[in-house]
């Protein structure tokens, strides 16, 4: 081959691979949790409401909250997996206890799949109504799940504006969540003003990008 046509292919060989390099790279920047495993579990469904205000219940706005998370974490290139995309909830007619069958088809559904994180969504209540803002449970029972609660509370604070204590917790599906896990509690039902956000499509999306931004976080 003569030698200019040699450089030639030199040449080419170079600009492609560094074309492959950046498209790669630009890939890598614009899908930070491409092929990132993550179940999202909104809380209640069917039969159990979860915390009411008058017709309002929790079950309809963690639905709402989770469908957008999955949008956010699927647009970051995450393959999400979700217990409920609709109103229903899990347990079998067979069960004597119907809340346990429930959480515990919920922990099968996850442990199914090779889940890395799992997101449980709640909306919190409380007999004080002046308490508000967005709140992060975990057990210890995985050492990452204090840092991932401290991930998430950091950008609910910056972005909600909002500032509660991390708190553990030791309910039943919790301290079975092996893997990392935590419990997330968007606001509270029984305060007017976080009641009328929680409803609001764009508060919804601003608690679904954060928590998206905190998964981020937590694999870099
Ligand atoms: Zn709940």
């Amino acid at each position: 081959m003569p030698y200019k046509k040699y450089m030639f292919f030199i040449l080419l060989t170079f600009i492609i691979s560094l074309a492959i390099f950046s498209k790669t790279n630009a890939m890598i920047n614009e899908l930070p949790l491409l092929g990132r495993i993550v179940f999202v579990d909104p809380g209640h469904g069917g039969r159990d409401p979860g915390t009411m205000y008058k017709n309002l219940m929790e079950k309809d706005i963690v639905l709402d909250i989770s469908l957008k998370l999955r949008d956010t974490l699927m647009e970051k290139g995450a393959i999400v997996y979700m217990t409920r995309d609709e109103d229903e909830d899990l347990s079998s007619r067979w069960d004597e206890r119907k809340k346990r069958g429930d959480l515990y088809r919920r922990l099968l559904m996850y442990k199914d799949v090779p889940t890395e994180v799992y997101l449980s969504i709640h909306i919190n209540n409380d007999n004080e109504s002046s308490s508000h803002g967005a709140e992060v449970l975990y057990h210890p029972i995985n050492k990452e799940n204090e840092r991932l609660a401290k991930i998430l509370m950091k950008n609910f604070e910056n972005d909600l504006k909002t500032s509660r204590v991390i708190k553990k917790t030791d309910l039943y599906m919790y301290r079975n969540t092996t893997i990392p896990g935590v419990l997330i509690e968007c606001g509270f039902l029984s305060n007017s003003n976080e009641r009328y956000l929680l409803q609001r499509e764009s508060y919804q999306k601003k608690l679904a990008s954060s928590i998206t931004n905190s998964v981020i976080e937590f694999f870099n």
